[in-house]
Order: structure tokens, then sequence, then C-alpha cells
């Protein structure tokens, strides 16, 4: 029987090439959208048409109770979730200086929290199956730090510190937990920055000369959830061109 996967905002650049290659693969795949999404419905019948079978839930992942209600209803109309990629996040970015708590708050609830409201939901049924894969998106700029970005890279570093923690606590039940850092990758949240920034300050600082593919961070996902990757847990893998090593 097939595995069942589920990404958050499965609908962004990102998460869209997650879900067709771990259809790929043969997963069942499930997304979420946030509540303020109007075009769930377009996204899901263009791809639909494609021959890819998602299925897709909205759900606020920044609030528990909607987290949970979403997750009830997809282990009710799909079954339980073997692999869970918290992708869904956003940016708001500003000087600390300029730094509101709005602002703060809502990167870390949308990129952090989202993290304990979705895995809370999934990771005891894992733990009982004796098989589990959580794989959190994190960012280059949480292991480095970014002009601009306090409550981002603070947000994406706390993933790592939750995925180390947890990664003890459920190593001998066949669960492990991964956080993928991505460089810049080209989706609309990095096409959106202005092409003199990105040729002139971006792309400089990668070695490779090249924004990276969503693809390529997808194959990674792909990875992290297959059998063979059961002894890997823990681990912060960077895929960023060679821009930050550590
Ligand atoms: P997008 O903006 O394209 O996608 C983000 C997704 O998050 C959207 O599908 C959106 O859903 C979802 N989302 C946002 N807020 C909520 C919410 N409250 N509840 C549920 N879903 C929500 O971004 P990317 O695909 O580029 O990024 C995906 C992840 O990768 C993010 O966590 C980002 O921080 C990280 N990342 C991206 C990099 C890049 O270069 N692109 C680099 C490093 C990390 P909806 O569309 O339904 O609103």
């Amino acid at each position: 029987m097939s595995r069942v996967a589920l990404i958050t905002g499965g609908m962004g650049g990102l998460g869209e090439a997650i879900c067709i290659k771990m259809a790929a693969l043969g997963y069942k795949v499930v997304t979420t959208y946030s509540p303020g999404n109007k075009s769930w419905n377009e996204w899901l019948d263009s791809m639909n048409k494609m021959g890819y079978g998602f299925r897709a839930y909205a759900c606020d992942v920044a609030d528990f109770q909607s987290a949970k209600s979403c997750v009830e209803t997809i282990v009710k109309e799909v079954g339980a979730i073997d692999v869970l990629v918290n992708n869904a996040g956003i940016t708001r970015d500003m000087t600390f200086k300029k730094m509101d708590s709005v602002n703060w708050d809502a990167v870390m609830s949308t990129n952090l929290d989202s993290v304990f409201n979705m895995t809370k939901q999934v990771c005891d049924g894992m733990v009982e199956r004796n098989w589990g894969r959580i794989i959190n998106i994190s960012s280059v700029n949480g292991q480095k730090g970014a002009f601009g970005q306090t409550n981002y890279s603070a947000a994406k570093a706390g993933m790592h510190g939750f995925s180390k923690a947890l990664a003890l606590e459920v190593a001998r039940k066949g669960v492990t937990v991964n956080t993928i850092s991505p460089g810049y990758i080209g989706t609309k949240m990095v096409m959106a920055i202005p092409t003199d920034v990105l040729d002139s300050k971006i792309i400089p600082q990668i070695p490779m000369g090249r924004l990276g593919k969503p693809e390529e961070v997808a194959g990674l996902v792909a990875y992290l959830a297959s059998d063979e990757a059961a002894f890997l847990t823990g681990a912060n893998i960077a895929i960023n061109g060679g821009q930050h090593m550590h």
C-alpha cells in the first residue's frame, strides 16, 4: 500500500515541486493551502488534469486547532500520515529597528509554531506504527543569519533545534526528523526580489553562479523520506550551491 505524504504549502514554488516528486514516487500526496488562498481549486484541477491525484485541505498552519482538525480529516479521508513535510512559510523582512511585534509574531507562528502544530498531530501515530519521516524546510538564512530577517532567521534556526530534540525522542521508533536548509531557489518568493538585486547581490554570493531549482530540493526531500535514509536523523542538510558551508 502506498505511503501518505503530507506537504504543507504545496501550492507554493518549492511545495509544488515536492508534491510532484513524491507523486512520481508513488506516494499518496496531500497538501494544505492557507484559508486565504482563493485559487486552490484551480491549482488542484490543473495538477490533477496532469494525472497527479493530489488531495488538498485548508489549514492555517499557524493555528493549532486548524492543524488538528485538518489532520483529523486527512486521516479519516486518506489515511494515516507517513511523511510530513513542514514546508509552509512566509517572510516579513525589515531591519530590527523597524521590526514590530505583528511581523515578528506572524513569522514565528507561520514558520516555527507551525512545526509544532503539524508535527503534534502526526508524531504519535508514526511512533505507534514504527515508521515515520518528519522533514522541516528551513533556510540558509537560519544557519547564517540575514540582514532584515531577525524574525525569519530566528524561526528557521528554531526549526532545526526542534528537529534535533525530537529526533532523539523518536530515534528508536523508526521515525526520523531532519531539516533541509535551502539557499536561494528560483521560486516566486525569490523571483520577487528585483532583478538588479538578484544579479548584483545574491547570485555573486553563490559559488555555482545560479539559483537552485525546486526539483533539486524535492529530490532531497524524496531521499530523506525513503527507506534508504533510515539511519539519517537530526541532520540539517544544506542545499545552497556552496553559498554557506559549515
Ligand atoms: P511560497 O511563498 O511559494 O510558498 C509558501 C507556501 O506557504 C504557500 O503555499 C502558502 O500557502 C503557505 N503558507 C503560508 N502561510 C501559511 C499558513 N498560515 N497556513 C498554511 N499555509 C501557509 O514559498 P517557497 O515555495 O519559496 O518556500 C517554501 C518554504 O521554503 C518556505 O518555508 C520558505 O521559507 C523555504 N525556503 C525557500 C527558499 C527559496 O529560495 N524559495 C529558500 C530557503 C527556504 P498558500 O499558497 O495556500 O497561501
